[in-house]
């Protein structure tokens, strides 16, 4: 087992990692900003180093002060999170480097599936499907010659999407509605993307009208031992954000679960994949669209686990090590119906986000809920970084249950001091288009509140 590991990142998905090393042994290593020192991980490692002022650009995104932090104490491995570094090719690359464990999958395939365009060429030669009118000639022109394309060259109808080819957090995309608008879309989202991203390559696929997202989570350990887990249904999301998650998703069968799964578990063979990862799908008259992959830990990890009982993290981690994965797709089971709110510091209404002192907390409970958050009673939520500061999961026997609890839940919710989405939230789980749940797609939010 790797003896001592450094933390690269902050806030709920650094305490996880941290929790998950404890209990495996691990001794631990929190880096942190100037802001960051009364974070809950940094207080409960085993040694801390800070590693520059708050910006990100300063802190949890320099890559010489993280490294030098795991050379300062004689760490093996290093574990980026979600966000920050943790799809970083370069990065991967200059921990494999300098002598370090990346904890993830090759600093090749981080590369590979990193670049849109590439992951998605990879998916179609095998057999699963982009979204429709992708081609592959299309947008290596787009992006050679960008004054001149226009609508003849599209093989598509209107609507389209135009996407940053490295873009993440739901950024980086635009949706085009007519041949008018197409140049502007074009030229404001390669400037996007290069200021973003620092890659301005761009392409286009279909704009789907009503899809659900939903997500198939695989689990590698690079030796040739490869399973897949119960999908996610990510569909209720803002401004391609996601705001709640859930497993299994509604109205997919065994069979089609097992299809997709198998071949998502193809393709990892085929990539010499690593890790945990994600196949992220676009679903619309019962079939899938691969739009891209996440070869990260995500932050909606916890519901498969309690469906499954798996620990992601406890997985990653021993996979890194050189472990074998013990656990056989024969053995996987899925049992119950597991849900998750994002809460984060902004206002329920505005979505201005959110800082300062939290001056009273209480953290909910009971069977089948669980609280994943770095948060307590006299912390400060400092501006710098996203605004989400925890997670709520609950889990239950059916779908409804776990609704029961969620509701229950949010409500027994104390975070005072700062603005946060918990009405919002509390407004979606109590809502019967949400509870019946058959009607849900990626504008229920945009549909139901407008926003
Ligand atoms: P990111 O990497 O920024 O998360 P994704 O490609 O995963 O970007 O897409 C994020 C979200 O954007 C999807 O969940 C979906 O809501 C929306 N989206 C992306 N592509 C399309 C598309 N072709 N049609 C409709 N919605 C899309």
């Amino acid at each position: 087992m790797l003896e001592k590991i450094v933390i690269a990142n902050r806030g709920e998905i650094a305490l996880r990692i941290l929790r998950a090393c404890k209990e495996l042994g691990i001794k631990t290593v929190a880096v942190y900003s100037t802001i960051d020192r009364a974070l809950k991980h940094v207080l409960l490692a085993d040694e801390t180093i800070c590693i520059g002022p708050p910006p990100a650009t300063h802190s949890y995104l320099n890559i010489p002060a993280i490294i030098s932090a795991a050379e300062i104490t004689g760490s093996s491995g290093i574990h980026p999170g979600y966000g920050f570094l943790s799809e970083d090719a370069d990065f991967a690359e200059q921990v494999e480097r300098s002598g370090f464990v990346f904890i993830g999958p090759c600093s090749e395939t981080i590369r590979l599936m990193g670049n849109k365009i590439s992951a998605i060429t990879i998916m179609k030669e095998s057999g699963i499907m982009p979204v429709p009118g992708w081609n592959y000639e299309l947008n290596k022109n787009i992006n050679k010659d960008f004054s001149n394309f226009s609508y003849q060259h599209l093989h598509i109808n209107y609507p389209i999407i135009i996407k940053s080819a490295h873009g993440g957090g739901g950024r980086g995309m635009c949706v085009v509605r007519k041949e008018s608008d197409l140049q502007d879309a074009i030229q404001m989202i390669r400037t996007e993307a290069k200021n973003m991203f620092n890659n301005d390559t761009i392409y286009v696929e279909q704009y789907l009208e009503n899809p659900r997202h939903i997500e198939i989570q695989v689990l590698s350990d690079g030796q040739g031992n490869i399973i897949y887990l119960t999908e996610r249904d990510c569909s209720i999301q803002r401004r391609h954000q996601k705001i709640i998650e859930e497993t299994p998703a509604l109205g997919i069968s065994s069979e089609m679960r097992q299809y997709m799964g198998e071949s998502c578990v193809k393709i990892c063979y085929k990539i010499g994949y690593r890790g945990v990862g994600t196949f992220e799908f676009l679903y619309e008259n019962n079939e899938f669209f691969f739009i891209e992959m996440n070869t990260r830990i995500q932050v909606e990890h916890p519901i498969t686990e309690m469906i499954t009982g798996i620990d992601l993290i406890r997985e990653q981690l021993k996979i890194a090590s050189g472990y074998t994965l013990d656990i056989k797709q024969d053995a996987v089971t899925s049992e119950g119906h597991a849900i998750e709110c994002r809460i984060n510091a902004e206002d329920s209404h505005n979505f201005i986000p959110s800082s300062g002192h939290i001056t009273r907390f209480h953290a909910p409970g009971g069977l089948g809920v669980r609280w994943e958050s770095h948060i307590y009673s006299g912390y400060s939520v400092p501006p710098y970084y996203d605004t989400m500061i925890g997670k709520l999961i609950c889990f239950g026997k059916t779908r409804d249950i776990a609704i029961a609890r969620m509701k229950n839940a949010l409500s027994e919710l104390i975070i005072d001091g700062i603005n946060t989405n918990i009405e919002l939230q509390l407004k979606i789980i109590t809502d019967e288009v949400f509870q019946k749940g058959r009607e849900i797609n990626i504008h229920y939010l945009k549909n139901k509140l407008n926003i």
